[in-house]
């Protein structure tokens, strides 16, 4: 939380705004809660636990929407879609560039 959200006045990690006195101390907390979430959600997919990871997910962003979380619940939903992971197949080698010829031979030729 960047700003409070009553005010817009800079959020300066204190449990209230320090222009309005809004309590901001709980929201700040669900905001570490859905880092939290958004980390183990993270975790689970790297250790290929995607029902995990996109329950986590859904958990973080119920929290606090995250572009990263709906970003990994697009990927999942990819997965199980049938979409593989992998890489591409190589690209064919370009041609070599033509070697410059060198001048001694291009002064041999003119002879
Ligand atoms: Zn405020």
């Amino acid at each position: 939380m960047d700003r409070c959200p009553n005010c817009r006045a800079r959020y300066d990690c204190n449990p209230n705004c320090r222009r309005c006195g809004m309590a901001l101390e709980r929201l700040a907390e669900v905001e570490v809660a859905a880092e939290r979430k958004l980390r183990e959600a993270v975790a689970a997919l790297a250790d290929g636990n995607r029902s995990l990871a996109a329950r986590l997910l859904r958990e973080a962003q119920r929290l606090k929407s995250q572009p990263l979380a709906g970003e990994l619940l697009g990927f999942i939903r990819a997965l199980d879609d049938g979409a593989t992971i992998g890489r591409a197949a190589p690209a064919p080698a370009p041609a070599a560039p033509a070697a410059a010829e060198p001048a001694a031979e291009r002064r041999w030729r003119q002879w």
